[in-house]
This record gives structure tokens, sequence and C-alpha cells, in this order.
């Protein structure tokens, strides 16, 4: 079987322009996910500075699975970009959002909502809790794991119903977030996973690094269906139609 080929999407500015973030990604988020999650997959990386972001349609067309990291350069990619990674996730791309790409257009166009969260910046303990321990996403993920230092993002979180909660979080300060959180978008598998703020080292987490494989797996493209490949008007049917003009 051939390897699934992820291709890691990060804006890549706060690594390059602030020291503390520097430290923690010297090399970027996309180039330590992939470091993190190893020789499993054939990655491909893309930044917001490339030409087209990183995202050509030979890309695109190349992956299974897209991660998306984003925070301060949302209003910036251009819209013909996200037109087309919408297009491929309805054709089958899976598609990973993380953390602060819960404002990126490409989630917001996919959801249809505002997608905004109420928000703290206090190094906080945050207790991620595994509600749906069966779901391929949870495999191997504990009843509950603890990131000691992260920003807290509470509900209500302006999304639509997910298809499944996969992850409740927890944050000393006491709000609750839905971390995890599943969605299908015509062919495509959508999951958005909380976690991850810049100047914490959560990326260097295996636990949530194995959430992430789990979701990989679970988000790949499947390739084209049956159904992808059917011609819209049916002139054929199954059965004979027995149905007489009215009189
Ligand atoms: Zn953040």
């Amino acid at each position: 079987m051939s390897k699934t080929t992820v291709t890691i999407w990060n804006e890549f500015i706060h690594e390059q322009k602030d020291e503390k973030v520097k430290k923690v990604y010297p090399d970027g988020i996309h180039r330590k996910i992939a470091q993190m999650l190893g020789d499993k997959y054939n990655y491909q990386f893309a930044t917001q500075d490339m030409p087209e972001h990183g995202l050509t349609q030979d890309v695109l067309a190349k992956t299974d699975v897209l991660i998306w990291w984003a925070h301060v350069g949302h209003a910036k990619v251009e819209d013909a970009i996200v037109d087309r990674v919408q297009q491929r996730v309805l054709e089958g791309m899976g598609l990973i959002l993380l953390h602060s790409a819960h404002y990126s257009k490409i989630f917001k166009r996919l959801m249809g909502t505002g997608c905004g969260l109420r928000w703290r910046e206090a190094n906080e303990k945050e207790r991620l809790w595994t509600v749906e321990p069966f779901h391929p996403i949870a495999k191997g993920i504990p009843q509950y794991f603890e990131l000691p230092n992260e920003e807290m993002y509470g509900e209500r979180f302006d999304i639509p119903d997910p298809d499944k909660v996969v992850f409740i979080s927890w944050f000393e300060g006491g709000e609750v977030f839905r971390s995890g959180v599943t969605y299908t978008r015509g062919m495509g598998k959508v999951f958005y996973f909380r976690p991850g703020h810049e100047t914490h080292p959560t990326f260097h987490n295996p636990t949530v690094i194995k959430v992430i494989e789990n979701a990989i797996d679970w988000a790949k493209y499947e390739g084209a269906t049956d159904v992808m490949k059917a011609a819209p008007n049916i002139k054929v049917p199954l059965e004979t139609i027995r149905s007489v003009e009215p009189k």
C-alpha cells in the first residue's frame, strides 16, 4: 500500500518574527509536526509566502490530507486558494485544522458560521477528555490527558453541530470547550483540533501528535467513488418504469 501524502500548511509568520516562538519551533510548526509524525507518511510543506500559498493544483491533487495551522495571516489568504481547497475537500481530501485555524477562511467557509470563541492567554493547564473512546481518532488515547500550559479557548464555540465531539477540554480557569470535532463536507472528512498555541511546545507532545496521526488515518482521501463518477442524468433506469400518463 502506498503511503498517505500529508500536506502541512503553516502560515509560518510567528516563528520568523517572534524570538519566543522561534525557540519552541526553530524550523516552523509544520516541520515539527512532520518530524514528530515520522516516516509513516509522505510530506509536502506549504507556507503563506509561497506562490499560491504553496497550494497549487498539483500539490492539492497529490494531497490525501491537508493540515492547516494559521493565526495572524487569515485575511491575507487569497479567496481563489480557499475555493480550490474547498473544492478538493468536497472531492474527498481530508482536512485537519489546528488551534487558531478556527478563524481561517477555509474553516469558516466549510462551517458556514462565525467560528468565534472565548479565549485567554494565561499559560493555564488544559485537560482534554476523550468522550468518544471508540472513534478512530481516539485510538490509543487515554481517558484524559493534560497539557501543562496552553491558551484557553472557551464556549460558546460558534460552530454547527459536529458529526462527533471526540474531545472536550477543561481549563484551569474553569471554562470548557469542544476541542476535537468532526464533520463531513461532500466526500471530505474534516477534523478541528484545539491545542497548539505557538508559544507552547504542544506539538512536541506525543499524545497530541498521536491524535493528529489518528486523524490523518481517519480523514485520508479514499479515491473517487462510483457516486462521484455517476452521470447526473440517469436516462436508463434499473427497473422498468410502468407509470402511465395521467388521464
Ligand atoms: Zn493561540
